[in-house]
């Protein structure tokens, strides 16, 4: 059973000002003083305040470039004293956090594979308490709401309310453009559930190639979400980690003027009182939807007694091939996606399944 969360809103945290997005930027990962140095000094003068770059880094294969450790931490400290920027690194266990709190970083990730291990989650949940650190956790590799909110839970158990989360994108086996499958679902169903929640993308990993980060941002700006984490490197083609998907703090520049900003609602007259009629005739609508979902499981119900009754099976695969067909020709001549109805049309059927199996066990 899913908790009230008690949380602070990113705002308050001292860190970001408005205007949306707030933005968290930096490299993969830190790999000399001089390249965190420089890439620092690119984004603070660009107008960034927050700076990211990552420590410990998990990798796939060992023997890849794991991040440089502590040492890191000595350079994070240098940008945050002489650029007045604020740090963060991601951590994976107590060692990290602990490391963390002694150099003074001023917020910390999890990272989309710890996040998915309710172990380490507690582990570092448990570091954290009573250190007051903002934390940011970004969603599982795989798509489990249930999963992400756990950790949340975790951490606000053990008093973190400076709380905020990355939508990442997740893991996939299907041929998409980008590294990760967006899946921004699960993204609007979180915001749905905690409204106060700080929520940030990252369109580096969802993205995985710089082409595709403009309109990935945009979407998480269309979405409503409150900020990006973007991954900056002074010389992007030679990073150590993550070389496709980095930009240089110029073109992150760029990339977030050309961003078009749209309120999350208007104070407007004009915009309120429309708003609320055209609403109001969707509530009129939906309520039509759901007596005639009604009637239609009615008929279901009975057809399957009927079926019952001949000693005939539940699921005739020809006839129902045969409505979805016509309801996407049809939906076509209305102007309707063949995947809309798809989807709505085998959502229904299931359902209709559902409740004529009832029949048949009874
Ligand atoms: C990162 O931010 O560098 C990182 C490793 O991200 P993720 O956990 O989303 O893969
Ligand atoms: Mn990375």
């Amino acid at each position: 059973m899913a908790q009230e969360l008690d949380l602070i809103p990113g705002t308050e945290w001292g860190f970001f000002t408005p205007p949306r997005p707030m933005c968290i930027a930096g490299p993969c990962s830190a790999e000399t003083e001089e390249q965190v140095m420089e890439t620092a000094r690119g984004l603070h003068a660009i107008g960034i305040h927050v700076f990211r770059a990552g420590i410990w880094k998990p990798r796939t294969h060992p023997g890849s470039f794991e991040g440089v450790g502590t040492p890191g931490l000595r350079w994070l400290r240098r940008v945050k004293e002489e650029l007045g920027m604020k740090v963060c690194t991601e951590v994976a266990s107590e060692k990290h956090v602990l490391g963390c709190v002694k150099y003074g970083v001023d917020m910390v990730w999890i990272g989309a594979r710890t996040s998915a291990n309710p172990f380490l989650m507690q582990e570092i949940a448990d570091a954290l308490e009573g250190t007051d650190i903002p934390v940011l956790v970004k969603n599982p590799v795989n798509p489990d709401l249930d999963l992400w909110i756990g950790a949340l839970e975790r951490l606000n158990r053990a008093g973190i309310r400076r709380l905020g989360v990355i939508h990442r994108g997740f893991s996939t086996s299907a041929a998409i453009p980008y590294r990760n499958d967006p899946g921004w679902k699960l993204a609007i169903e979180l915001r749905t559930r905690y409204p106060q929640m700080t929520f940030f993308a990252d369109p580096s990993h969802i993205a995985g190639g710089r082409s595709y980060l403009q309109e990935l941002s945009q979407r998480a700006m269309d979405l409503g979400l409150d900020g990006l984490m973007v991954e900056c490197h002074c010389n992007p083609s030679c990073a150590w980690s993550d070389a496709r998907q980095q930009i240089t703090p110029a073109a992150l520049k760029d990339l977030l003027e050309s961003l078009v900003i749209r309120e999350t609602t208007s104070d407007n007259v004009d915009y309120r009182e429309g708003i609320g009629a055209l609403r109001a005739r969707i509530d009129v609508i939906d309520e039509k939807l759901l007596e005639l979902l009604k009637e239609r499981m009615d008929v279901s119900l009975h057809i399957g007694e009927y079926k019952k009754n001949h000693n005939v099976a539940i699921l005739q695969t020809g006839r129902w091939e045969e409505v979805l067909r016509s309801m996407i020709t049809r939906g076509a001549e209305l102007g309707l996606s063949e995947n809309a109805i798809t989807a709505i049309m085998t959502a229904i059927h299931d359902e209709s399944v559902r409740v004529q199996n009832t029949i048949l066990e009874s």
